[in-house]
């Protein structure tokens, strides 16, 4: 195999008809980086009808190919179906790396492509690094237990499949570029899917626990006493116009849910106030909360490591600081009351 064969950078576009998934806009911007340092071009990949204000905001992120895709067998997702349609695709163009989303779909069929195709699929990278003297991107991720950051590269085949988790990286337009578009039609016999869909119904809408793009986040960490505790840090949290988000100890011990979970296996998280209580500042927690404009911390352990991320580092109970953050709050609503 020439890895000098392989060229193009693609994303998958993930979408429902009517939007596309914000990683997908994501990836865009980051992999446009990713091509401005290594002369690849950006190609985004669509399966099914876009509304074209949703490719416009695509070829603002600077695409330069478009492959649209038709065909059977994608009308729901199906893993038989797309793991078929990306080893067509790629065996036809044959890009050099291709992006997908860490959702629960880009997760399903990713790898199975990159097998099919007997080349390398990493996950979860939170860098993305183009390497000039090898050509190779760095897949950046920590490691155990965050203690080290792993760099991992597809060293000798193509192309280089990555999925990324959501909120990872931003989107970032930046000026449209001459766009080719490219039309593909591949069919997947239908009676080859081996699922069916009985029925459908849509997940509950809680947005409490949609803290991907809360302004003010107070994170609880694994200092925190039990869930009898959690009131007060929720109160703080209604009185900043924020949400509670947690690490993942604290969905371990069954005191908030996974969606809540900040970081590596959680959320990405960037608000303009993130404060945590009782947070050590593991790596694979921190990963969520860097994007954040201020840092606050609480911790009793004036040594831990959470205070090197932070613009305030508060050393105390976590318990007490809290109450006393509500009550100069409460305070100061008392006061512009009057
Ligand atoms: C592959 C992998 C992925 C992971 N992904 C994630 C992830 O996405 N998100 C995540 O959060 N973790 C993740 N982890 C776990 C992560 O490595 C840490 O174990 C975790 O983040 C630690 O959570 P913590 O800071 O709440 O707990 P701890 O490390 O136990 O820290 C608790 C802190 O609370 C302080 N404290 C205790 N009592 C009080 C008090 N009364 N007042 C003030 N401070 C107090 C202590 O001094 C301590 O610093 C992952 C681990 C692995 C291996």
């Amino acid at each position: 195999m020439k890895k000098s064969d392989y060229q193009d950078m693609w994303v998958y576009i993930e979408h429902d008809g009517k939007a596309i998934h914000p990683v997908s806009l994501e990836l865009c911007s980051e992999v446009r980086k990713l091509c401005d340092a290594s002369g690849d071009k950006l190609a985004a990949v669509i399966v099914n009808d876009l509304p074209q204000e949703e490719v416009d905001k695509i070829l603002e992120a600077g695409v330069e190919k478009l492959i649209l895709v038709s065909g059977t067998g994608y009308e729901t997702f199906s893993v038989d179906a797309y793991s078929h349609l990306f080893t067509v695709l790629c065996k036809k163009y044959m890009p050099s790396a291709v992006f997908v989303g860490g959702t629960i779909a880009g997760r399903d069929f990713a790898p199975r492509f990159a097998c099919r195709l007997r080349t390398g699929c990493t996950s979860d990278a939170t860098q993305l690094v183009y390497d000039e003297k090898t050509g190779d991107i760095e897949f950046v991720e920590p490691a155990v237990g965050g203690k080290m950051m792993a760099v991992i590269t597809v060293p000798v085949l193509r192309p280089q499949v990555g999925t990324i988790r959501p909120g990872t990286f931003k989107y970032q337009p930046t000026w449209r570029r001459d766009c080719e578009v490219i039309r593909e039609t591949v069919d997947f016999p239908l009676d080859q899917i081996r699922t069916k869909i009985l029925s459908f119904t849509a997940e509950e809408f809680d947005d409490s626990l949609n803290i991907g793009d809360a302004e003010v986040v107070v994170c609880v960490g694994s200092g925190i006493k039990g869930s009898d505790s959690l009131p007060r840090y929720r109160k703080l949290a209604s009185l900043l116009g924020g949400k509670v988000g947690c690490t993942r100890p604290v969905f371990d011990r069954g005191i908030l849910p996974f969606k809540l979970v900040i970081g590596q296996s959680g959320v990405v998280v960037k608000p303009k106030l993130y404060i945590a209580f009782g947070v050590s500042g593991a790596v694979n927690h921190v990963t969520g909360i860097t994007d954040s404009d201020k840092i606050v911390a609480v911790n009793k352990d004036p040594d831990a490591a959470i205070f090197h991320y932070c613009d305030y580092g508060i050393v105390g109970d976590m318990d007490e600081i809290c109450d006393l953050m509500i009550s100069r709050l409460e305070a100061g609503q008392a006061e512009a009351a009057i």
